[in-house]
Order: C-alpha cells, then structure tokens, then sequence
C-alpha cells in the first residue's frame, strides 16, 4: 500500500524525442545526456530509451560503469573527465571517452603510463568561464595530449552558455563560437558543441556529435516551448487528493499562513511534498491539475503535502487523480511558477518516489 504518489516514465517518449534531437542535427552523431539519473528518469529508462543514440554522456563515474553493466557497449563520455588520477585506470578499462578540460588532469594522464587506446575530449573554455582551456591555452594543450601515446583520438570540445539566448549581452553565442573557431584553429579532429538548445535552434553550427540533454525528456531548454519543438513529456508525476478541508473567508491554509481565503472555499490535501522533489518555492497559484482540470495550489508546500483549490473543480473529493507536471501539464510552466527551470524540477524527483514505465 505505498503512497499515491508515482512518476511515470513513457519510454516512447524518450525515443520520439531522441528522434526529434537527430531531425535537427542529421548528420551528427549524438551524446544522449543521462546525468542526474538520467534527469531523474532512471539510468535503466536511459539505456533503454536511447537505445538508437550513438553514446551516452554523464558526470558521474560510478554510474558509467553501471551503464556497463546494464549493457551499454557503445561510447560514454564522462563530461567532468576524471576527478582524481586514480580513476583512471577504472576509465580505461571500462572503455570510458571523458573531457579533460584542466592542466591537472592531463598531468595525470601523463604520470599514468596507461596504454589505451583513449578517446579524450579537450574542452575549451570559450568565454563562459566554467570548465575548459582558454583559446589561447588550447593548443598547448592539445598538443601535450597528442605527445601522450595512450591517446587515440582528441575531439574539440565546448559548451554554450547562451544557446537559448543567443544574443545575451553577457556573452552573445557568435562571440563564443568566434573564440572556439579561433582556439581550434587548423586542428581538424572532430568537434562536439551543442547542447540542446544550440541542437534546435542553431543548425548553423556544424558540429559532428551534439549532446542534447533536457530535450530529450519532453522540457524545453527555452526559447519554445516543448510542445513547439515537437518534444513529448517524459514524465509525468501524479498524485492524488487525500483530504479535503472546507475554508470560511478570512481562513488561512498551511505554515505561516501565507495564504487567506477571500471567500468561502474548498480547499484538497495533494500527497507529495517538497521531501518529494516538489519546489517547497512554489508561491501560490502554482498550475496543477486535479481530474484532468487546471488548477492552482494555495499556501506553502510542506514535506509530505501541499493544498490545492477545488471549488471549481467538479467531483473533486479524496482519491481525485492529480498531475504535478508531464501530460497535460509541462514541468516547463510548473518550473516557471515556482522561479526555477524543468532541468532542476525533474533532477530533484527524490528518491522516496516510486518511478514506474507507463
Ligand atoms: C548537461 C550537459 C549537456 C546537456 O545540456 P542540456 O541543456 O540538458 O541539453 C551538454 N553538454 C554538457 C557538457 C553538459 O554538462
């Protein structure tokens, strides 16, 4: 007799918008991005729903190695590289390609002594001032990399911190694009640029392997919607009604009170909770469904529960189905409501959820 609450995970999904990612990017090859648990869907969902893509991509070394595991033969890419010269043996064994985007790293691989073969991807930082070499300090980089024998193929790497957004003042994509051209210069290996939002909506940028995340699972990294870009939900977390309280004008709902009724009310118990993944900052007014009707949550998200508004909801009672985001509902509009982005929402869900396929 578990808890009402469950995320249901439509595998179709997963593959239709894999799909998607490939229509945009014809000729590339592709990194499906199974970090986070797989954006909260399960590693297993990934293998499975992406079955067709050409590799996997991900952070964390002890889930590559169970990507083995689960059966998965072809490349992964370990977006971090290594953390710590002794993974990589572990690396090479488990056939793992993994960015080296610091000196520190490739002095490592320099003391290693490995055999290989390895495939390494050298990050340039190109203006977003996170992980990577700076163009001018890319081709020494790479030609320490080239000097060390265990390594059998270099692909030129870099990451987009406005794809979404492109003519962001902050730092305009071309800007980045102009650096990374710069840095590469005449190497002519291959080169791995685009995340989602520069798969679907800069098809200028040739780039021979993209690495779509978040659109795989059915959000938008912005830009369009979901539903514009074709992408169907992944996801979707359901619940349902499990109390229902009868509110007089002038009554207050939850911790702290942060929400008064105006007038006479009917106000539903949803089981989930912020313990669950559930934004505890969703203000009130967050979009939720209950029997397949819109409507919206009143008061502060607690652990296990938060309250939503019925009087306009007919036949709403204890056991009415609620959806939090996925079909019918977009994680993309629940994220916007509550100040934050899907991404954060669907790599939250916690672990105390049950995660079912359709
Ligand atoms: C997470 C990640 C991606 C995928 O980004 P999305 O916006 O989810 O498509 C691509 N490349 C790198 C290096 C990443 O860390």
């Amino acid at each position: 007799m578990p808890r009402p609450l469950v995320a249901t995970i439509d595998i179709s999904a997963l593959q239709h918008n894999l799909r998607i990612a490939k229509s945009h990017a014809p000729e590339a090859k592709i990194w499906a991005v199974v970090k986070a648990n797989a954006y909260g869907h399960g590693l297993e969902r990934g293998v499975r729903g992406f079955a067709e893509a050409d590799g996997l991509a991900l952070i964390e070394p002890e889930n590559a190695l169970r990507l083995r595991e689960l059966g998965w033969q072809k490349p992964i890419l370990l977006l971090e590289g290594i953390f710590d010269a002794a993974d990589l043996e572990t690396v090479a064994r488990a056939k793992l390609d993994f960015a080296v985007h610091c000196i520190e790293q490739i002095v490592w691989l320099e003391q290693a002594g490995l055999s290989g073969p390895l495939n390494v991807h050298l990050k340039m930082n190109s203006g977003m001032n996170r992980l990577g070499f700076k163009p001018e300090a890319y081709r020494a980089a790479y030609l320490r990399l080239q000097a060390i024998p265990a390594v059998r193929k270099i692909t030129l790497m870099t990451h987009f911190a406005n794809a979404d957004d492109p003519l962001n003042p902050g730092l305009p994509l071309q800007q980045q694009m102009q650096q990374f051209e710069q840095g590469v210069a005449d190497l002519n290996d291959e080169r791995s640029i685009a995340n989602s939002a520069a798969d679907l909506m800069h098809p200028e940028l040739k780039s021979d392997w993209v690495r779509p995340g978040i659109m795989l699972y059915g959000a938008s990294p912005g830009g369009a919607s979901a539903e514009q870009f074709g992408l169907k939900p992944a996801m979707t977390l359901s619940s349902k009604i499990i109390g229902v309280q009868r509110v007089g004008a002038g009554e207050a709902v939850g911790y702290g009170s942060r929400f008064v009724a105006a007038a006479p009310m009917v106000v539903g118990v949803v089981a989930c909770g912020y313990a669950d993944g559930y934004p505890r900052h969703a203000p009130n007014g967050t979009p939720v469904l209950v029997n397949g009707v819109r409507t919206v949550t009143v008061g502060r998200v607690s652990m296990d529960m938060f309250s939503v508004d019925l009087s306009h909801v007919p036949g709403a009672a204890v056991g009415s189905a609620v959806t939090l985001w996925g079909n019918g509902l977009p994680i993309d509009e629940v994220a916007h409501a509550a100040g934050t982005i899907g991404y954060e929402l669907m790599c939250a869900l916690a672990a105390r959820v049950r995660v079912v396929d359709l």
